[in-house]
């Protein structure tokens, strides 16, 4: 969630203002806006509704709703009379904050599926997951094995407390920290789309839900999952989604390169290093926060555990591995568009 400069999120705002299409059939019309701001990517709405201003206020509603959440979950920026996950950081070893619920939420969602997961995910991470980022943003070398050894000390989840009767939340050693970057996007995109009207699709940077089917007689919506190869190319999968969530983990999507070898940002707590199993994982599931975590999660771990993990949990998934072949689940070849 790093801080998207306002003059770009303001140019990208007027001109998503210009994007609503609107086809000249009678009945509810087709309209798109996206915005920036938020979760540090591209958010785009997409519904069906009579009335282009009905469909402006659900966009706007939208928008803010993420907008806060972000704030909300923010682990790099401050905001003016805001508890939020960065004043949890910086009182480590200090003392609890009072929070907003939706954090409490999140956190906790976070220790139990550290749990599911076999610790894949594990959102008290941040000592380790900021070091990589702090290298990968001053384009340095890769980071010592004993500093990331050092720091690794200060990611037991089990400091992370959560109190909900005093509504606060504790981080019990000083230095420790959270990283929610596994799993609030998607988990805030489930929030929003379940403010959405029926027939709505939220795309927040590859996080997609939808919510009910679309309004002009498909009987699916068609999401296509990016090559790993080319960002702005045809997508290497496209799915036929009738409702829920797809959401994609990839070595593409933040990475600096060493001695020409790619470093990307989701690491292998085993390892301490980026996990080096496949190019990207797609999860599809009804719970768009579900399927933020196991995409994070399956991108970390063996295919056979990761298809394990997906098939407990009542989710699909696809996997691109290495060599570009592509692997799926029964179900994820099941709802393939065209069945391709
Ligand atoms: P995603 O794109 O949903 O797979 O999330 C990647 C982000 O999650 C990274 O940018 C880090 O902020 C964070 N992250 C990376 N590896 C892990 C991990 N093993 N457990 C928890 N969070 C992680
Ligand atoms: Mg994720």
């Amino acid at each position: 969630m790093d801080a998207v400069p306002v003059r770009a999120a303001k140019a990208l705002l007027l001109a998503a203002a210009c994007l609503c299409v609107a086809a000249c059939s009678p009945g509810p019309q087709k309209y798109g806006t996206a915005f920036l701001g938020s979760f540090d990517t591209t958010v785009q709405v997409v519904g069906y509704e009579a009335d282009e201003r009905e469909f402006s206020r659900v966009a706007e509603d939208a928008q803010a709703l993420m907008v806060e959440l972000h704030r909300l979950f923010d682990i790099y920026n401050s905001y003016p009379g805001l508890s939020n996950l960065k004043t949890v950081n910086d009182m480590a070893g200090k003392a609890p904050v009072e929070v907003d619920a939706r954090i409490l939420d999140l956190v906790e969602y976070g220790i139990q599926m550290h749990a599911q997961t076999g610790g894949a995910v594990n959102i008290a991470l941040g000592p380790i997951l900021k070091i990589w980022h702090d290298y990968r943003a001053e384009g340095r070398e890769v980071p010592p094995s004993e500093l990331l050894e050092e720091a690794s000390a200060l990611c037991d989840i089990g400091g992370v407390r959560v109190d909900r009767e005093a509504g606060t939340l504790f981080l019990t050693e000083e230095g420790m920290s959270l990283d929610v970057g596994a799993c609030a996007k998607g988990y805030a995109s489930g929030l929003v789309a379940a403010s959405l009207p029926e027939g709505y699709l939220l795309n927040a940077g590859g996080n997609v839900v939808a919510s009910g089917l679309p309004a002009d007689g498909r009987d699916a919506w068609e999401i296509g999952i990016q090559n790993p190869e080319t960002s702005e190319e045809a997508p290497i999968v496209t799915l036929a989604i009738t409702e829920g969530a797809v959401v994609t983990s990839g070595d593409y999507q933040r990475s600096y390169t060493v001695d020409g070898v790619a470093y990307h940002h989701i690491i292998d707590p085993a390892t301490l290093m980026p996990a080096d199993y496949f190019r990207s994982v797609s999860v599809i599931g009804a719970d768009s926060a579900l399927c933020d975590v196991l995409s994070t999660a399956l991108f970390t771990l063996p295919k056979e555990l990761g298809e394990a993990l997906v098939r407990s949990l009542d989710c699909e998934a696809i996997w691109i591995l290495k060599d570009m072949s592509i692997e799926m689940t029964d179900g994820a070849r099941a709802i393939l568009k065209d069945g391709a």
